[in-house]
């Protein structure tokens, strides 16, 4: 089940608060309010249009092209320059929000772990 507007576009609209990182036209990204590692970013794009990341591959590949950049982007300012990205697809894969977004996670994190 999709909720619409999904919690992210309210956080785009400023309805709820947010720690904002970074902001252009078409992305934002913002500190995850539980985070799972020392640096823990979401990128999204301000489109709810795209559930989930195959979703936004088949639909606007130039616009995954620009959140896997604002990843780089945000690990050169936040951390070392390197970080794991993930995009959690379908609630089994422990997706919740299906506005799509990347989690850009870095700083010290263990060799050999997905999660769990
Ligand atoms: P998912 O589980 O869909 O891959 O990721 C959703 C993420 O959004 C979770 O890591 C969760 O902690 C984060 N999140 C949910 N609600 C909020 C919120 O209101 N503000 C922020 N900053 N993060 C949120």
């Amino acid at each position: 089940m999709s909720d619409s507007p999904s919690i992210f576009t309210k956080i785009i609209a400023r309805e709820i608060p947010a720690d904002i990182v970074f902001e252009s036209d078409s992305v934002i990204a913002f500190r995850d309010i539980a985070p799972q590692a020392p640096v823990h970013l979401l990128v999204v794009p301000k489109t709810e249009q795209f559930a989930n990341v195959a979703q936004l591959a088949a639909g606007n590949p130039e616009l995954l092209a620009e959140l896997v950049s604002v990843a780089q982007q945000l690990a050169d300012e936040h951390t070392n320059s390197e970080f794991r990205l993930i995009f959690n697809t379908g609630e089994s894969a422990g997706q919740t929000v299906f506005h799509v977004h990347a989690h850009v996670l870095g700083g010290h994190l263990e060799e050999g772990t997905l999660g769990h």
